[in-house]
């Protein structure tokens, strides 16, 4: 009887960059069996450890790279924010519902609307009823 083949480990070389498979070799000081040493069976590169190892097979999960996920979604582009309603001189809120004095219909604080007019900076100094010649 055959003595069993041990299974390719497949890998994706670093060092020659084509898919190779993983020799295990073990090394002796001596006669003394000191460790294994893993090389890509195509080009010879010897990796340091199982760990740095980029396995093809699954069982190791595939490490992706920060580039790979998903980005969060900017819920709204800056432009857009610059034209809702409720950055808007128009835009009237009450306890019940919120409109557009312009329109005099129901908003929402994140409609955009094209005839957007932006809100004058609310005013920080109102105690002495003086505009402030440094605000703009
Ligand atoms: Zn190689």
């Amino acid at each position: 009887m055959k003595g069993r083949e041990p299974g390719k480990v497949e890998l994706r070389c670093p060092a020659c960059g084509r898919d190779s498979w993983l020799l295990r070799k073990p090394t002796y000081e001596g006669f003394t069996k000191t460790g294994e040493a893993l090389t890509c069976a195509l080009c010879g590169h010897e990796f340091a450890s199982e760990a740095e190892i980029p396995f093809k097979d699954s069982r190791k999960p595939q490490v992706f790279s920060e580039d790979d996920r998903p980005r969060p979604v900017k819920v709204f582009r800056e432009d857009e924010k610059g034209r809702m309603c409720r950055y808007c001189a128009e835009y009237v809120v009450n306890p019940f519902l919120q409109r557009c004095g312009l329109h005099h219909c129901e908003v929402q604080a994140t409609d955009t609307c094209p005839h957007f007019k932006p809100k004058p900076p609310p005013k920080e100094n109102a105690g002495t009823g003086e505009p402030n010649p440094f605000r703009l």
